[in-house]
């Protein structure tokens, strides 16, 4: 059914009365076609999607903070099913960062900003151990921590571990196998690296999602990742970006990709509007807020979203440049194109106008806004409409 929303959800409603809250979201991005994919599929894929809106909106929707609202959006998918390294391990990277302190952690220092995490192996989600980090200074003073020393830091803070077989999927598995030329057949099942332990007791501190949910979404392309990212604004002006990955097939063992390098695979941040009196009253007049913000998440050959700073060079296009929202998110991944790197961009603004382009066959994407209606679309040429 398409939407009855005639800007596609870019944009927020006018003359809206309810609080202006938006929550965007992505399953990743690649080479895909319409052509290699059932009805069935594009329906799964698209109702998966609609779940995780949802299971944000809902923590948004009673007031909730952006930053709960991205952890349930993205908990839904993360981690299992993620892609394997070219030793068939899966090194898992997710990012937190937020505009600015989140309403309930007041005494956050604003410079704070987020936490990153790297070749993690036990997490069972890694999105809660990005929240978990962010949310203690004293024991995580970094902006990025990877493998042992964040996840035993996590640990401490309850975060749930998990034997590494965890994540092991047959899909996944396959794939690996088949990108490095070895035979598929037959598949070796993952033998937990200590026995009875293929899910720890310790609990999860994250409490707004709800695990239940967790389900692996089937590649649709050539080219899958099990990325998922999501980027939320919350009633209090706050804009939360989260990205979660296993990264590229067959990655070096080791490779860091751009989802835990803040400024390349994501970006959160507000800054004071420029202008004299005449433009501050114009834009007050307009029901503009005194500061200019902007979250982004990117999904797709991170290595050119690292060599370009993609992320963070949105936001200075925004804030040097004057261009909108969309039209810093376009030219971004037009010269990522340019160089060769394949991929799409989910990002909002503090006005609630939202963009998600992209450069290549699809990428799976979403929005939700205060009417609840999850808007979703898949293929390049896709407007975003109701399932
Ligand atoms: N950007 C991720 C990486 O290169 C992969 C993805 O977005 O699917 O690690």
């Amino acid at each position: 059914m398409p939407s009855k929303n005639a800007n596609h959800g870019l944009k927020p409603a006018k003359n809206s009365v309810e609080p202006n809250y938006v929550l965007v979201i992505h399953g990743g991005a690649g080479t895909m076609s319409r052509e290699r994919s059932t009805p069935e599929q594009r329906t799964a894929y698209r109702a998966a999607l609609s779940r995780a809106l949802k299971a944000g909106y809902n923590v948004l929707k009673q007031g909730g903070e952006a930053m709960d609202a991205v952890v349930a959006a993205v908990s839904i998918n993360s981690g299992h099913g993620a892609v394997f390294n070219n030793a068939g391990k899966n090194e898992l990277e997710t990012s937190l960062m937020v505009s600015k302190p989140p309403a309930s952690h007041p005494a956050m220092p604003t410079s704070r900003r987020g936490s990153s995490v790297t070749l993690i192996t036990r997490t069972r989600n890694p999105s809660h151990l990005a929240r978990a980090l962010y949310l203690a200074p004293e024991l995580a003073p970094h902006p990025m921590l990877s493998g042992a020393t964040a996840e035993a830091i996590g640990a401490s803070l309850g975060v749930r571990q998990v034997d590494p077989s965890y994540f092991w999927t047959e899909a996944r598995w396959r794939e690996h196998r088949r990108g490095l030329g070895l035979p598929e057949d037959p598949v070796q099942y993952p033998r937990p690296e200590s026995p009875g332990d293929t899910d720890s007791e310790t609990t999860d501190v994250a409490s707004f999602s709800d695990d239940k949910d967790n389900e692996v979404w089937e590649p649709l392309d050539l080219m899958p990742t099990g990325t998922v990212g999501a980027v939320a604004l919350d009633i209090r002006g706050c804009i939360a970006a989260l990205t979660s990955t296993g990264g590229k097939t067959n990655k070096l063992v080791g490779r860091v990709g751009d989802t835990p390098v803040m400024g390349c695979g994501f970006w959160a941040e507000e800054w004071k509007r420029d202008g004299g009196f005449v433009k501050r009253s114009w834009d007050r007049l307009r029901g503009k807020s005194k500061y200019e913000g902007v979250g982004v998440s990117g999904t797709g050959d991170g290595d050119y979203y690292i060599r370009r700073a993609a992320a963070s060079n949105i936001a200075r296009r925004m804030q040097y440049l004057g261009e909108s929202l969309a039209e810093a998110t376009q030219n971004v991944i037009d010269d990522l194109f340019n160089e060769g790197g394949m991929g799409g961009i989910i990002a909002l603004d503090k006005d609630g106008n939202v963009a998600l382009p992209l450069n290549c066959g699809g990428m799976y994407r979403g929005v939700i806004r205060p009417d609840g209606v999850p808007l979703t679309a898949i293929f390049f040429d896709d407007q975003l409409n109701e399932l």
